[in-house]
């Protein structure tokens, strides 16, 4: 078994200040997987203050060499990227083909590099007032807070806009996966990071997540995570008014047209119980046009039937267990409230799928008929159930569409582009993603409502990081 008890912080693997140890299980097989250490107040003592002494030489070191350092980081993360994804499957049961291809892919960190050689972090105001100049400057030191469900991808989403700001940082990756977070501390201690710039302690949120948030010494929490996480945070960080940048829950809406046919529901399917379910941006309420509605609940149902699911450390294209216990019994419930309240179970249901009885495996579900209302229409699952449910006119779907607290990615699938384009303008998300076209490179991720405020990715999720000096009187150089 893996025993990693330690945290870095400036620049070191140090041992905790007390023992607190935690067992991260294997959700294929119940079985502990590794032992870390919970932090505490000490602890997160140390690391904010070797961020906060290290911030002065990192935000005067040119971007060209903070870009420098971070391609240095990604040519080592290419060549570990196996390792990250064995650690991601190992601690969050992504099985192997999803762990390798998707959860442990480098695109966040290209990303951040193109974006950072792009932006300018001094320019001039305009040519209508000479001698004004915008410097766009470091926040200062950050704390990242993060989940376990795309667990390095939501941390490099963060940690690399973050370095070429010249921010540093105090990362608490999730306790249930922090594996590839301390995997990537390793790797930027390899290229050579200047110590002090990263940090990264272990804990659970009620401990190191709450000393964050509320830490003097701390000037901004960016947070991916629940919207009850969110909030507390966000109560937390008041008091000493920090930026507080919110990456939330999601309860996206998937508007299926009777024109986009048999291939908009299989993918939709597909695309809800990814990640067996754990994606925040997950199109978990497929609303189907009415003349289309009975046969696309058929087709949702065959794929659902189709859908394999197997152990993280087995080949292929199965969907793997949930996360953990916790997760596993929050589904279940949701599971049987959705049958309680009414809604019509066509395929799956609660307890295990047949032939499983060790594993946080579920039965992929779907249920039909669901007034938007209903729990499982209102509540994000975090497993593989979808809701369908029928619409009759455009303005319908978007008043479903639009009536949940979230707004995070909302789905349209039609042939008929003047309506895509309507559509797009109408639903009340940071995202809306059509005929599934995936997001450009570049493009900002975030939502509206509960589902957060905040933007990651391109130039959007650099600025995340920057403040904004205005400055008069300046030279010509
Ligand atoms: P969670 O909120 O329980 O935990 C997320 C992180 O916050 C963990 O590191 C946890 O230890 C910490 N935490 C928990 N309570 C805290 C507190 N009171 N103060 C400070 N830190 C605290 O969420 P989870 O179960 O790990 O992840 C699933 C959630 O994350 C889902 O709701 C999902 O939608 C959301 N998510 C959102 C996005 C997005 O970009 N919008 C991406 C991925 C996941």
């Amino acid at each position: 078994m893996i025993e990693r008890r330690e945290f870095y912080i400036d620049g070191a693997w140090v041992n905790p200040t007390a023992a607190r140890d935690w067992t991260v299980i294997n959700p294929s097989t119940e079985e502990p997987a590794a032992i870390i250490s919970l932090g505490g107040t000490a602890d997160v003592d140390a690391a904010v203050a070797a961020a906060n002494a290290a911030l002065s030489g990192w935000a005067a070191t040119p971007p060209a060499e903070r870009i420098a350092l971070m391609e240095k980081v990604h040519e080592v993360y290419k060549r570990r990227h196996g390792e990250v994804a064995e650690a991601i499957s190992l601690e969050m049961g992504a099985p192997k083909k999803l762990a390798h291809d998707s959860q442990a892919d480098d695109c966040n960190i290209e990303d951040a590099i193109a974006t950072a050689k792009g932006f300018e972090f001094e320019r001039p105001l305009g040519d209508h007032a000479p001698g004004a100049q915008i410097l766009m400057e470091p926040i200062g030191t950050v704390a990242m807070i993060t989940p376990w469900n795309w667990p390095i991808s939501q941390v490099t989403l963060k940690v690399f806009p973050a370095l070429a700001a010249g921010c540093t940082m105090v990362l608490k990756p999730s306790e249930f996966a922090p594996l590839d977070s301390m995997l990537l501390a390793e790797m930027l201690d390899e290229a050579g990071l200047p110590k002090g710039v990263f940090n990264l302690v272990n804990g659970d949120g009620e401990g190191v997540g709450a000393e964050l948030s509320k830490h003097p010494g701390i000037d901004m929490v960016s947070f991916t995570g629940s919207t009850r996480a969110g909030i507390a945070i966000t109560k937390a960080a008041a008091e000493s008014l920090k930026r507080v940048r919110l990456e939330l829950g999601g309860k996206g809406a998937n508007i299926i047209f009777a024109d986009a046919g048999e291939r908009a529901v299989k993918t939709g399917v597909r695309k809800c119980f990814n990640n067996t379910g754990q994606s925040c941006n997950a199109p978990t309420r497929m609303l189907v046009e009415r003349p289309f509605y009975d046969q696309a609940v058929e087709i949702a149902r065959e794929a659902a039937e189709s859908t394999e699911i197997g152990p993280a450390h087995e080949e292929g294209r199965h969907i793997g267990p949930l996360v953990s216990e916790r997760q596993f019994n929050r589904v279940q419930e949701l599971i049987q409230i959705g049958i309680d309240e009414g809604a019509r179970l066509v395929t799956g249901g609660v307890g295990r799928p047949d032939g499983m009885n060790r594993g946080y495996f579920v039965r992929p579900t779907i249920f039909a008929d669901v007034s938007n209302d209903m729990a499982v229409a209102q509540q994000e699952i975090f497993g593989p159930v979808l809701t369908m449910m029928p619409f009759d006119t455009e303005e319908e779907a978007v008043t479903i569409a639009n009536d949940t607290p979230y707004g995070l990615t909302n789905y349209v699938q039609t042939e008929d582009g003047a309506r895509r384009n309507r559509l797009a303008r109408k639903l009340r998300s940071g995202m809306v993603e059509m005929n599934y076209r995936s997001r450009g490179a570049g493009a900002p991720f975030g939502g509206v409502k509960l589902s957060g405020d905040a933007r990651e990715g391109g130039v959007w999720g650099l600025e995340e990081y920057l403040e904004v000096k205005s400055v008069s009187g300046w030279a010509a150089e």
